[in-house]
């Protein structure tokens, strides 16, 4: 059965949905900064629920700010939009300013693949097994958008920008994932589509099971990943979805990116609260709004009348033809 109850699928829609994805990841990333690290009790305790964009939290920043998950994908979105293409030694450099420039928030797994690239000019970290944490899913916006229609350079340059700085097979995984569920989304798949993909995660890597959610929403990709869906396919709407999620605390900004631009694609622009955007840092809205567009337009979806698109059904690869029009 498809998961693309309309194998028509228009460039508007497409665009719409697109940046839908990229501003859910901001205002994910904006909305949970203020309860990373807190534990839900805390949280409840201080504001019952947490549901505005207020600032705050263990960085102290001002309402709206955003942090390194989105920091770090706009640097990838720029870099790809001036190169018209993927050249990921740009991409390698452009960590490397951003971290230069004494960012508010670095991932320790980022800072070491980041040094690690300095010192050696390796574009990939040696395979780690503590490298299993959140800090390459969360960049994943730009490469799902660029890459649309495209399953080999999809995965390319996910696999590429996820061992920039984390090698590790549940990174990988979830990268994939976390991807694939931003591209099914802006393509129309309805949530049975999003639920095979996430179901395809834990048929290769059952760790990432989440019936039974049991509240972990650490930096490790595999709690992160449960929060995510938990709160994906237990609510229907983008708010209540990030809610959710940033309520869980942990490493709230980050789970927050991640459910933000999965549900951001899937719901649409109209579902993106006003008063999130209206609180939303001003230049950051701006260069998302410049941005993708610009990404989509790289992409075989914004060049050609059919793509396909991949997706997976119990864990079995499978390739769909939709038209654009
Ligand atoms: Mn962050
Ligand atoms: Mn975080």
């Amino acid at each position: 059965m498809s998961q693309w109850p309309d194998i028509m699928i228009d460039q508007e829609d497409i665009h719409a949905r697109a940046l839908a994805a990229f501003l859910g990841l901001a205002l994910g990333d904006a909305l949970g900064a203020t309860t990373e690290f807190m534990s839900p009790g805390e949280i409840r305790a201080r504001y019952r629920v947490h549901r505005k964009i207020r600032g705050g939290g263990w960085l102290g920043i001002k309402p709206g700010r955003v942090t390194d998950d989105t920091e770090m994908s706009l640097a990838i979105a720029r870099v790809v939009l001036l190169r018209g293409q993927w050249e990921l030694k740009l991409v390698a450099d452009s960590f490397v300013a951003w971290m230069k420039s004494k960012p508010i928030d670095i991932g320790s797994t980022v800072r070491k693949g980041i040094r690690h690239y300095m010192k050696s000019g390796e574009l990939e970290v040696p395979y780690n097994e503590w490298d299993a944490g959140n800090g390459a899913a969360m960049r994943m916006a730009p490469v799902a958008l660029f890459t649309l229609g495209d399953e080999r350079e999809f995965k390319r340059c996910t696999l590429q920008q996820a061992r920039l700085t984390h090698h590790h097979v549940l990174s990988d995984a979830a990268c994939l994932c976390v991807g694939r569920m931003v591209q099914a989304a802006i393509l129309g798949a309805d949530i049975n589509g999003l639920r095979e993909l996430a179901s395809s995660l834990v048929i290769k890597c059952p760790t990432f099971q989440f019936n039974n959610y049991r509240g972990q929403a650490s930096g490790y990709v595999v709690d992160t990943m449960q929060t995510v869906f938990h709160y994906l396919f237990t609510t229907d709407s983008f708010e209540d979805c990030l809610v959710g999620v940033v309520n869980q605390g942990g490493d709230a900004d980050t789970t927050g990116a991640i459910a933000g631009m999965i549900a951001g694609a899937f719901y649409g622009p109209e579902q993106l609260p006003r008063q999130w955007l209206k609180k939303l840092d001003k230049q950051v809205r701006k260069e998302i709004e410049y941005l993708s567009p610009r990404l989509v337009r790289l992409s075989p979806c914004a060049q050609q009348k059919t793509v396909t698109v991949y997706t997976e059904q119990r864990g079995v690869e499978m390739e769909e033809r939709i038209e654009v029009i």
